[in-house]
C-alpha cells in the first residue's frame, strides 16, 4: 500500500474561531476559518505577525480547542473528541515542527525521536528501527548518540523534524520551522518537508512570514490577517519552474532512495 493510498491527512475547518479572554478584552486570535485541505497537499499559511497563523495550528494540532466551530481532521471533528482522543490523535496522526527544535537537552537524538513513540505505545524494537530510519532519512544516520547541544541549528531542526515524522503521520504542521535558520540552512529543511510530502504523500501545512520560501515550495498560499482568511492563491513551486526550465539546479533533489511510499 503506498502511503498516498491511506488519503488520510485531509483537514477541512468551519467557521473556527479562538478568542482569549484577556481581563475585560476579547483577542480574536482566530476569527471564523473556514479553510480546506487535501490529502497530500502542501499549503503555506502566510501572514505578519499577530495575524493568528500559530493559534490556527495549534487547533489542527489539538493542542488546542475552539471557542467554536469546527475542526475536522481525517474526517473527525477535534472539537468533539475527549481528551484521551485528542492526545491519542496527537500521538498517532500528526507531526509538529516548531521554530524552536523543542528538543530534549539530556537526551541523545535517537531518543528524542523516540520519545513520542513510547508515549504512543509502540513496541521498543519497532520505535528504535522507526527512529534509526527517521534520523536517516533527515541525513543525521550519524549522529543518532549526539546530544541536541553538539549539534548546529540546522541539525538540531532536522532532528526535530525526524521526530515529527517518526511514526508516519498522515499529517505534518510546521510553524516557522526555519525561523532560527539561515536561509541557506532553512531551504535544507524546507527541501526535506518536501520531500515528505512528496514521497510519503503526507499533508504539509506550513506557517511563514516568508513569502518567498512558501513561493518556492508550496502549492497554494493561504494569507491571514487579524484571524481571518484574507486571501488565497494557487503557486508553481518555483523549483518545479527551474525543473520544467531545465537549469538543473536541483537543490529540491531527494537525499535518500530506501523504503518510499510502502
Ligand atoms: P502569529 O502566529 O500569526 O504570529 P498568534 O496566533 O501567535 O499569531 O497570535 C494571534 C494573536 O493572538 C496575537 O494578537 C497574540 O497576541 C494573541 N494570542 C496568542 N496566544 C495567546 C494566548 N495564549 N493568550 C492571549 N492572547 C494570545
Ligand atoms: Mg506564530
Amino acid at each position: 500500500m503506498t502511503e498516498k493510498s491511506r488519503r488520510a491527512g485531509t483537514i477541512r475547518t468551519e467557521a473556527v474561531c479562538r478568542h482569549y479572554q484577556m481581563g475585560d478584552a476579547v483577542i480574536r486570535a482566530v476569527d471564523g476559518i473556514s479553510l480546506e485541505v487535501g490529502a497530500g497537499e502542501f499549503v503555506a499559511l502566510l501572514g505578519s505577525s499577530g495575524s493568528g497563523k500559530s493559534s490556527l495550528l495549534n487547533l489542527i494540532a489539538g493542542l488546542d480547542r475552539p471557542t467554536s466551530g469546527a475542526v475536522i481532521v481525517n474526517g473527525d471533528n477535534l472539537a468533539e473528541m475527549s481528551s484521551e482522543e485528542l492526545s491519542r490523535y496527537r500521538r498517532h496522526s500528526v507531526g509538529i515542527v516548531f521554530q524552536a527544535f523543542n528538543l530534549v537537552g539530556a537526551m541523545t537524538l535517537l531518543e528524542n525521536v523516540e520519545l513520542p513513540m513510547r508515549f504512543a505505545e509502540t513496541e521498543r524494537g519497532q520505535r528504535l528501527a522507526l527512529a534509526r530510519e527517521a534520523l536517516q532519512r533527515v541525513g543525521l544516520g550519524g549522529r543518532l548518540m549526539h546530544r541536541p547541544g553538539q549539534l548546529s541549528g540546522g541539525e538540531q531542526q532536522r532532528a526535530a523534524l525526524a521526530r515529527a515524522l517518526a511514526n508516519r503521520p498522515s499529517l505534518l504542521l510546521a510553524d516557522e520551522p526555519t525561523g532560527n535558520l539561515d536561509s541557506h540552512t532553512g531551504n535544507e529543511i524546507l527541501d526535506l518537508l518536501h520531500e515528505c510530502n512528496e514521497r510519503l504523500g503526507m499533508t504539509l501545512l506550513l506557517v511563514t512570514h516568508e513569502r518567498a520560501l512558501a513561493e518556492r515550495y508550496a502549492e497554494r498560499l493561504v494569507f491571514l490577517a487579524d484571524g481571518k482568511v484574507v486571501g488565497e492563491q494557487a503557486n508553481v513551486p518555483a523549483f518545479q519552474r527551474v525543473a520544467a526550465g531545465g537549469s538543473g539546479k536541483g537543490t529540491a533533489g531527494p537525499q535518500t532512495q530506501e523504503g518510499e511510499r510502502r
